[in-house]
């Protein structure tokens, strides 16, 4: 039997389907003791905020900053005034605290499915989790019990708490009926590298039989035939060899001909992918895409939540460079929180450093947690979407006064680098005056190709059309490249041609400085460049 789902984290595995009841058991509606039942609950709400800063914590350690948050805002969410007011509302009718509980989910998901907002209603499962772990703590039920031997774990949905959890034991893959791909458990198994499945339907009464999790082509086989286990294997033969195979670049480093260092960093958008970047041979982050912090958060983060965050990403990259793009939002990366009016052309309209210039209450708070990060490593902060030097000035004034005021209230700042990026054809044709303004060029190929050949990149019916090798944006990349030399600038590669094996060469022959790409493909791209360059003995970086 094979059930069709869609990839929420790649991968492959197999294993012994455990099947997580559904917990959603008839809630006894019967009245409570009044003073009784309110105890009760707060005892309960209490417990499990103890237990989400102890999971926090956990999740830090083990995935990186970014992730152990989610656990900090469920804490939060415990003390939401819509939650609490509907479980006062409902203890004052006299109901239990399990009813009162229950109330109190419903009508935030309630509200929350109002909104119409996909990215709100997604944060019902939030809701859901945060309740179950109090209910939990009301009825001191036992935690699940899981099998000791390879499993594939099935159930109607599963909570970020829950996929945390599994870390600690033998499953290999997540399956699960509803679930979203959007959701934080996603992302958290993506962190984790377990495979998951999600809107897997249609499935019944396969509790205890052996599955395969195709996390490639999004399905789940049930009692897989003796042929597609060989398969599986092959698969796992074959990745391991891949793997062992690139594994011999991990720590190798390049040098042109001329002495001029090559560096091949990662992009990323959280901790823990610049953790995982770090140890498949990344030579620090070529490109930290900021938005991805604000884009999946109920509000924007404040500046100490940032700084956290910007102080071990650079700590972690230190002595290697941790380049910090400011928020790039706009067309199509729009946080939930943050309303704009429609417009008619969204890529080319109020995103990037123009919409940061306009919204300094967004723009403020991360200069000042970027100048603070500063301190702790090598930094790179890096503008998006530029296309004049009056942008890149007006964001020195800020800086500059930003600066000011830290060090005047004793706040520690440490050198930083400027840098913007070429993604615009007007950034590239004036990149001489912008070499005069800054010291560090990311060329966005992405972009670039969507501007330079008038093609929307968000546009399914162009993608045909669309050609990163076109002449058009070569020419435009190239002459980037000569100017900075010219200037002394470095000049890194950040879009997604970093990874085109087929340009390598042409990218080598300008002797680009960096070459920055998705840690998935950086192994590849180091054992093509290998092909052209001198390997540098790790003690002569
Ligand atoms: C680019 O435009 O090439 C780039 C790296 O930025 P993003 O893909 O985030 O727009
Ligand atoms: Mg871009």
């Amino acid at each position: 039997m094979e059930i069709q789902g869609k990839v929420a984290s790649g991968g492959k595995a197999l294993g012994v389907i455990y099947e997580v009841a559904s917990r959603s058991a008839a809630i006894d509606e019967s009245t409570g003791h009044g003073k009784e039942e309110s105890v009760r609950l707060y005892a309960a709400l209490e417990q499990a905020k103890q237990a989400l800063e102890v999971l926090a914590e956990e999740a830090r350690e083990r995935v990186g900053d970014g992730d152990g948050d989610i656990f900090l805002i469920h804490r939060l969410l415990l003390e939401d005034e819509d939650y609490l007011a509907a479980a006062e509302r409902s203890l004052a009718e006299g109901h239990t605290a399990e009813y009162a509980l229950e109330s109190a989910k419903n009508h935030v998901m309630k509200l929350l499915t109002a909104t119409g907002d996909a990215l709100l209603i997604a944060r019902c499962d939030d809701i859901r989790d945060i309740s179950r772990r109090v209910a939990r703590y009301l009825s001191k039920s036992e935690e699940e019990v899981y099998p000791d031997h390879a499993f594939l774990y099935l159930a109607e949905d599963i909570t970020p708490s829950e996929v945390l959890a599994l870390d600690k034991t033998a499953c290999v893959g997540i399956v699960l009926k509803a679930g979203s791909l959007r959701s934080h458990a996603a992302i958290l198994a993506t962190a984790m590298a377990l495979p998951m499945l999600v809107e897997a339907r249609g499935i019944s009464q396969v509790g205890g039989l052996t599955a395969l999790l195709d996390g490639e082509r999004g399905c789940m086989i049930v009692s897989p035939s003796d042929a597609e286990q060989k398969a599986f294997l092959a698969w796992c033969e074959e990745k391991r060899h891949l793997e062992e195979k690139l594994a011999a670049f991990c720590d190798v480093s390049f040098s042109y001909p001329s002495g001029r260092r090559l560096t091949v960093a990662a992009n990323v958008g959280s901790l823990a992918e610049c953790e995982r970047a770090l140890k498949a041979g990344a030579e620090g982050v070529g490109l930290f895409r900021s938005e991805f912090l604000f884009m999946e958060t109920p509000a924007m983060p404040s500046e100490e939540e940032q700084f956290q965050i910007y102080r071990r990403l650079v700590e972690l990259t230190s002595p290697h460079r941790a380049v910090i793009r400011t928020l790039d939002i706009g067309a199509d990366k729009m946080p939930s929180w943050f309303s704009m009016a429609k417009e008619t052309n969204p890529a080319l309209g109020l995103r990037g450093i123009r919409l940061s210039l306009q919204h300094k209450e967004l723009f403020l708070p991360q200069l000042r947690a970027l100048l603070r990060a500063s301190a702790y490593g090598n930094l790179v902060i890096l503008l998006p979407m530029v296309t004049s030097v009056s942008e890149v000035r007006a964001v020195r004034a800020l800086l500059d006064e930003l600066r000011e005021g830290l060090l005047a209230s004793g706040v520690t700042v440490g050198h930083y680098t400027l840098g913007v990026m070429i993604e615009t054809p007007a950034a590239a044709l004036i990149a001489r005056r912008l070499c005069e303004e800054v010291r560090y060029f990311s060329i966005g190929s992405n972009d670039l190709t969507q501007y330079t050949l008038a093609l929307d990149r968000e546009n399914p019916r162009l993608s045909a059309s669309e050609d990163p090798r076109h002449e058009a944006v070569l020419r435009l990349i190239s002459e980037t490249v000569a100017a900075a030399h010219e200037y002394g600038v470095t000049v890194a590669l950040c879009g997604e041609l970093a990874g085109d094996r087929a340009l390598i060469e042409w990218l080598l022959s300008l002797e680009i400085d960096v070459l920055s790409l998705s840690a998935s493909r950086l192994l590849a791209v180091k054992e093509r460049v290998a092909d052209f360059l001198q390997i540098t003995e790790k003690d002569e970086i």
